[in-house]
């Protein structure tokens, strides 16, 4: 069944519906790939006008699938013919902020850069971070979770969330709209709508926890000769530097060696064809005479934890630190055609996992290259492993091999479309009934967001 259309568009004005090739003149895919194939897209510009529609939608057992936006990278927003897009870009902007206790309350449809510019506005900081910055909506990295590059200091998106407000697939409001830091009040719903990949509802507002703005930070890369260096790096940063560690992001020498040495795209800030480099971030609120990351880092090099340092004395410096490690699209050009990869795994298994996933890589395709990078003080790696012509078997390798690690086959982007057939390696037959019980709590006719996640 499927709902008139004329009906919403009645509903939610010309403006709020868009047919045709307006539809087609959409994406369908991550990287803006492909052309919607749905019935419609749209645009209801209130919470009520949302909840009305999807209301109507229900009735009428039409599919629906959440847009924010569509930065996504597991292929979430994805639709089928029959389906109905619901895009939030016109439910955009900040309705309140309270610049003493450092809450804001946004609408979901607004970008992440708007959020961090108005905190920082006001001596405030959103710490939750990504490239798609300008684009990615705060309901869409409500609904994945998402991470990004402080995840080491501040937590992910799920520990900036006091409350939310969000319509379930019959048009009901759930207004869960706390400002408190405690509220222990039974279920806490907020939590089921975080990372459900837009399955159970569509998150509609936010309120946000801001944390104060740092005054000063600091940045520096650093040249580690065995990867238990990295580890003892780690270690000795997350207890010296402490809560004010706000990034450590490593790269296998094969990742640095591609940026910089063969592909000349950076100029290189360490030699190259070291074992790992590191790139380290600490933040502070206090002004000290000192640099306190050099003060450290100095240690390390007397132990002979790290073998080589350089830090950055301004901030055009630090940008070109985290520029060769920002810099993905290295790898996609020199290994056409790269599959990108996003896993998580707990550290002490992380050698062994990447050094029986080159073997295995090397057994199966002696052309294949594996680079490696990532927030490795979360545990989460990425890995750009090309040319691929066979996107199956590589997959299947660099997931089958998580699971004699306990590890996850998605640390930040979700599971969407494209890992539904790998969720069953890290997470239970227990915990995926339980999960299915959830969605058909909600969502009894499977209307919300149809095949993500899991199939149906
Ligand atoms: C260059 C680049 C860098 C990136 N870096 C990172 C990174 O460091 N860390 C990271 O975690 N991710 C990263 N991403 C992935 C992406 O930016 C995040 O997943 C982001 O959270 C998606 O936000 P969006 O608004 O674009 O959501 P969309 O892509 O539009 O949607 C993502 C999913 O959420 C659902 N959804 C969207 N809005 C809502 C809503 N209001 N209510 C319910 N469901 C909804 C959709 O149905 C879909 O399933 C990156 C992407 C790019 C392109």
């Amino acid at each position: 069944m499927s709902v008139n259309i004329d009906q919403l568009t009645q509903l939610l004005g010309p403006r709020g519906t868009l047919l045709g090739d307006d539809v087609k003149a959409r994406p369908n895919y991550a990287w803006g790939m492909g052309s919607c194939p749905a019935r419609a897209i749209i645009r209801p510009s209130s919470t009520e006008a949302l909840a009305d529609a999807m209301a109507m939608c229900y009735d009428a057992h039409q599919t629906m699938v959440p847009w924010g936006g569509l930065t996504g990278l597991v292929n979430g927003i994805t639709c089928a013919e029959q389906d109905i897009a619901i895009s939030l870009e016109l439910m955009n902007g900040i309705d309140s902020f309270d610049a003493d206790a450092g809450v804001m309350v946004v609408k979901a449809g607004t970008p992440l850069q708007v959020v961090q510019d108005a905190a920082r506005e006001k001596g405030w900081l959103f710490p939750v971070d990504l490239g798609a910055r300008g684009t990615a909506t705060i309901g869409g990295m409500i609904a994945t979770n998402a991470g990004g590059n402080s995840v080491i200091r501040y937590g992910m998106m799920r520990h900036q969330i006091l409350g939310i407000e969000a319509v379930l697939p019959d048009g009901r409001i759930i207004d869960a709209m706390n400002e408190m830091l405690k509220n222990n009040t039974g279920y806490d719903l907020k939590h089921l709508l975080i990372g459900a990949e837009g399955t159970l509802g569509i998150v509609t507002k936010a309120v946000l926890k801001l944390q104060p703005s740092p005054l000063r930070t600091f940045t520096a890369m650093v040249v580690c000769d065995d990867f238990g260096g990295v580890k003892k790096l780690l270690k000795n940063a997350s207890t010296q530097l402490a809560s004010s560690l706000t990034a450590f992001e490593a790269m296998w020498g094969n990742y640095y060696d591609l940026n910089v040495a063969e592909t000349g795209r950076h100029q290189a800030v360490l030699p190259p064809h070291q074992a790992f480099y590191v790139l380290l971030e600490s933040s502070h609120s206090e002004i000290t005479e000192t640099n306190p990351l050099e003060v450290f880092l100095e240690e390390q090099l007397g132990t002979e934890v790290i073998s080589d340092a350089v830090i950055a004395n301004s901030a055009q410096q630090a940008d070109q630190l985290w520029a060769i490690r920002d810099d993905v699209e290295a790898k996609v050009i020199a290994h056409k055609p790269t599959i990108g990869y996003d896993v998580s795994l707990p550290l002490r298994h992380m050698q062994a996992y990447t050094e029986q996933l080159e073997r295995a890589l090397r057994e199966c395709d002696p052309n294949v290259k594996c680079v490696i990078f990532g927030h490795l003080g979360d545990g989460n790696i990425h890995l750009g492993i090309g040319p691929a012509p066979d996107k199956k078997a590589i997959d299947d390798i660099v997931y089958n091999l998580l699971t004699q690690f306990k590890g996850s086959v998605s640390a930040e982007h979700g599971i969407g479309l494209d890992k539904r057939a790998y969720l069953n390696l890290c997470r239970t037959e227990a915990e995926i009934h339980v999960m299915k019980s959830i969605k058909a709590a909600i969502d009894p006719r499977g209307l919300m967001n149809p095949g993500k996640v899991f199939a149906q």
